[in-house]
């Protein structure tokens, strides 16, 4: 058994469907069990139209309802032979009038609550997994709709809900096993599920991968495929660099690194479960199947260069604190993070000296409360517009002079901070935003002048 997850814009037209019904297709002999998103940007316009109802705009939201249901009609029909239409229209005109429902809800409340946020969210996804059920039979492969807020069993945060583990994998077996052995394929929906009373919950932004792993995890899948619209991990942004390669297979340590520090193909916590099991996990660019994608598994992968990536992270801010009160002072750091924990604004990178801290956040919406508390007992200033470039690999972790190597290559870029996280799997710098793109391709250039084949595949644009 493997699982297939494809991430709305696999799923967000006709064409996209299409293409997904093929690549299933093709994987039928390993028993897949489908995952899917929300079609396109669909949870987004959920939400956005939930605040509209909420902020008195009533008829705007129903308006952006009324489009999305549209959507849906349009791209699945064409999917769908004549005598369907009729079965399609149906499902539609109900899930639509639920939404209506509780759009009217929010309205006439004046507020949406987090629990509104999940019950309207969730039918996103529980359109997309019904839907393209029904497409996936169109199309000649025996598929099943299972309503995921069935198997996914959570607690009552709203947003950002957690799984129930061993509930949820019982259930997992007992709803998606006796299909997989009539060979059938379940498609479930992403992103949701519901508390123990049948409360809709959902899993937060980009849930859809979480649940991928939380089902595979429960099923034993063998892999988990997560279908997206990149080619899978790369050496760095291929906008910065054009010879930036396609990385074969990552350590999930090494990936979550990636993550962490700017790359935007995964949220490394949302596969845990499938890690913690040791089920390796396919990213794989759904435009481009014969594109062999990223395989990110739990151990070490061995590799002939020192770093496997080289991530970016823009609109970083540099917070320079230092103490006004006696030198060695404890509790110093204590109260330093205390109001940033407060204010809820997450601290990415630091360094210290002995009366003064340096740190990174990438949010600055509390920025002036943090400061201001943060004056009453020490100087503070901050430096806007800067970028956090890391280069990560876990031979960072065992080779001497990878920092005077990662030094020499950036001569000439002025480097404000330095940090080498506790895995010891990376090295950050932080520098101006201007200077992050000459970084990225120095280093680029010092590290990968060749490429270890078994790791990395060739540029997808040769160097000049
Ligand atoms: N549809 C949800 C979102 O847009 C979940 C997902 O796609 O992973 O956040």
């Amino acid at each position: 058994m493997i699982v297939m997850k494809f991430g709305g814009s696999s799923v967000e037209s006709a064409v996209a469907i299409e293409r997904v019904a093929g690549i299933v297709r093709r994987e039928l002999a390993r028993k897949p069990v489908v995952v899917v998103s929300a079609m396109g940007k669909t949870t987004q316009r959920l939400l956005t139209m939930g605040e509209k109802a909420a902020a008195g705009q009533r008829d705007q939201a129903f308006e952006m309802l009324r489009s999305l249901g549209e959507m849906h009609e349009r791209e699945i029909a064409r999917l769908l032979p004549a005598e369907k239409h009729g079965d399609l229209r149906r499902i539609l005109d109900c899930h639509v009038r639920e939404m209506a429902d509780l759009l009217q809800e929010v309205a006439d409340l004046g507020e949406f609550t987090a629990k509104s946020v999940d019950a309207l969210s969730s039918y996103g996804e529980r359109l997309s997994a019904r839907l393209i059920a029904m497409v996936f039979t169109a199309f000649g492969i025996e598929a099943a709709h299972v309503d995921a807020r069935c198997v996914v069993i959570t607690d009552s945060r709203h947003k950002a809900a957690a799984p129930l583990y061993s509930q949820t994998y019982s259930r997992a077996k007992e709803k998606i096993l006796p299909l997989v052995s009539q060979n059938k394929v379940p498609v479930l929906g992403g992103f949701i599920g519901s508390t123990e009373d049948g409360v809709t919950t959902t899993l937060g932004r980009g849930g859809s991968d979480f649940t991928a792993a939380i089902i595979g995890a429960g099923i034993a899948a063998v892999e988990i495929q997560i279908w997206t619209d990149v080619d899978g991990v790369m050496t760095c942004d291929p906008k910065l660099v054009r010879e930036a390669r396609r990385v074969k297979t990552i350590s999930f340590a090494e990936a979550a690194e990636l993550a962490y520090f700017g790359a935007k193909v995964l949220h490394p916590s949302t596969l845990l479960p499938a890690i913690e099991n040791n089920i390796p996990i396919l990213v794989l660019n759904s435009r481009r199947p014969e594109i062999g994608g990223t395989r990110i598994v739990s151990d070490a992968v061995s590799c002939s260069n020192l770093i496997k990536a080289i991530s970016c992270k823009r609109g970083v801010s540099i917070v320079n604190i230092r103490s006004t009160r006696m030198l060695m002072a404890h509790g110093f750091l204590y109260r330093i993070f205390e109001i940033f924990s407060r204010a809820e604004t997450a601290v990415d990178m630091l360094a210290t000296s002995e009366v003064s801290v340096s740190l990174t956040i990438d949010d600055p919406a509390r920025l002036a409360e943090v400061c201001q508390a943060l004056r009453e007992f020490s100087e503070v200033s901050v430096e806007d517009n800067q970028a956090i470039v890391c280069i990560v690999g876990d031979n960072i972790r065992h080779t001497p002079g990878v920092a005077a190597r990662a030094f020499g290559a950036l001569q000439g870029v002025n480097i404000r901070m330095i940090s080498q996280g506790a895995s010891m799997l990376n090295l950050g710098f932080v520098v101006a935003a201007g200077d992050a793109e000459k970084a990225v391709q120095l280093l680029h250039r010092e590290f990968f002048r060749s490429a270890d084949p078994e790791v990395f595949d060739e540029p997808a644009v040769p160097a000049i």
